[in-house]
């Protein structure tokens, strides 16, 4: 059998990131006004852009605050490894985030991992202690979304690849729509079962690294973990 071509697309807060570092920044640099936006976003009243406009708009944090930050932040243990099998097996591994470069970035390349790309939204100084976000994506979005997720993997679509989405949350509503294997944890599952979407319960990237080795070597979609 040919090797399967996979192409893969993971979320970063609470997934390639063991906690939401976008959540976490907010909740240590920001005022409490941010609770009220992501309330709002959780209730689908507002989209992630207006959410993240409001959350950085009552942040106060400097450059060395956020590296401290980003220090603390640790990812999936067994993430790096993961990333590294796909490098040598050919498959694109991609960071798709509706959170914030700066630190999405800085935690990466802490863990030599700069070389994977990333797709978010951006973070930007306006002065030594005030940030506002950018949307390179915007003109995609379904609406919702500042950075569409569904938007990537439509792009990514080419006939042959199998897409494959791994995440935990909200933010991958309109990725898991579009993937082939969706990997899902925590709010995601409860999501994917609501909707009809089949999917595979995991804990972590060493799970996701076992199941896919299996899925090369058998080529059968994965079947989904009874959970
Ligand atoms: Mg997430
Ligand atoms: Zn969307």
């Amino acid at each position: 059998m040919n090797q399967p071509k996979l192409n893969i697309f993971c979320d970063f807060d609470g997934t390639v990131a063991v906690n939401d570092v976008g959540n976490e920044l907010f909740r240590a640099f920001a005022t409490e006004e941010w609770i009220a936006a992501v309330q709002e976003w959780k209730e689908g009243k507002i989209s992630s852009r207006e959410c993240l406009e409001r959350e950085c708009a009552a942040t106060t944090i400097s450059g060395k605050d956020l590296k401290r930050f980003c220090d603390r932040n640790p990812i999936d243990a067994a993430f790096t490894e993961f990333a590294n099998y796909c490098r040598r097996r050919g498959y694109p591994v991609q960071i798709l985030s509706d959170g914030l470069d700066l630190y999405i970035t800085e935690i990466l390349k802490r863990e030599h991992l700069q070389w994977l790309p990333v797709y978010s939204n951006k973070m930007v100084f306006v002065n030594s202690v005030h940030i506002r976000p950018e949307f390179p994506y915007w003109e995609h979005t379904c609406g919702f979304c500042a950075n569409c997720k569904g938007y990537h993997l439509r792009k990514a679509r080419d006939g042959e690849s199998v897409l494959v989405y791994v995440g935990d949350g909200l933010s991958d509503r309109c990725g898991v729509k579009e993937a082939d294997i969706i990997f899902a944890k925590d709010e995601l599952i409860d999501y994917c079962r609501q909707n009809g979407y089949d999917y595979i319960v995991y804990k972590n990237f060493a799970d996701v690294l076992r199941i896919l080795k299996k899925f090369e070597k058998e080529g059968a979609v994965p079947v989904p973990e009874p959970n």
